[in-house]
């Protein structure tokens, strides 16, 4: 499922927080530069994920680290990361580890740049529990590290409960199945029957087949 890289996208990156000890620590042991080409192997991952149409295209995207509460967030077509959150990634000269706690959150983040989303993230769980999981399991599958597989919850919980479900689909009902998924949330509104159209079996069968594989 190659297909070619249509689009190109410019990517800039900021340190707003250049006083703070995570600012200092991005100069020191990150830096612009690793930060721009880092962001473009992200996106080439997502795009081949994410190959059936419709696709998305994004000219720019600006990355900013700043000083603010939480970690990190996208809103339009940029991406906030708090100097706070990443100083705490990794011991001070660990920069190995700090790069790479920092990409797999980019994993994430961008995922909301180019997945579809046709639905009511305010308004509807179930879109948005899809929304965070897909974001959390393009993390997964790009082989960086998420939080531990639990047994519990709900399919429609998002982040990482929601990501090893769909791996769980993907790797034991239908491949391509993330895929599959995002292309018909760029065609309809969302309906928890996407499950049901896509693989045969209804997302609460799914989701009872899946805690009784712990
Ligand atoms: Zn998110």
């Amino acid at each position: 499922m190659e297909r070619v890289m249509a689009f190109d996208t410019t990517f800039t990156a900021e340190n707003r927080a250049p006083n703070t000890p995570g600012g200092q620590r991005f100069d020191n042991e990150i830096g612009v530069a690793w930060t721009v080409n880092m962001l473009q192997e992200v996106k080439s991952f997502i795009i081949q994920t994410f190959s059936l149409s419709p696709e998305k295209e994004r000219d720019l995207i600006s990355w900013y680290l700043e000083d603010f509460d939480g970690a990190a967030y996208s809103s339009n077509n940029e991406i906030h990361v708090s100097a706070g959150w990443l100083n705490g990634l990794a011991q001070p000269g660990d920069s190995s580890t700090l790069k790479f706690e920092l990409q797999g959150v980019m994993y994430h983040e961008m995922t909301h740049n180019w997945q579809n989303n046709l639905g009511d993230y305010g308004g509807d769980q179930y879109f948005r529990g899809i929304i965070e999981g897909i974001a959390t399991w393009m993390e997964l599958a790009a082989g960086f590290g998420i939080d531990p597989k639990v047994k519990g919850g709900n399919w429609y919980d998002g982040y990482t409960n929601t990501a090893y479900f769909l791996d769980w689909i993907q790797s034991t009902k239908i491949d391509s199945f993330v895929n599959r998924l995002n292309q018909r949330m760029g065609l309809l509104q969302w309906n928890n029957d996407f499950f049901l159209q896509i693989t045969g079996t209804d997302v609460d069968t799914l989701w009872s087949e899946y805690q009784a594989s712990f």
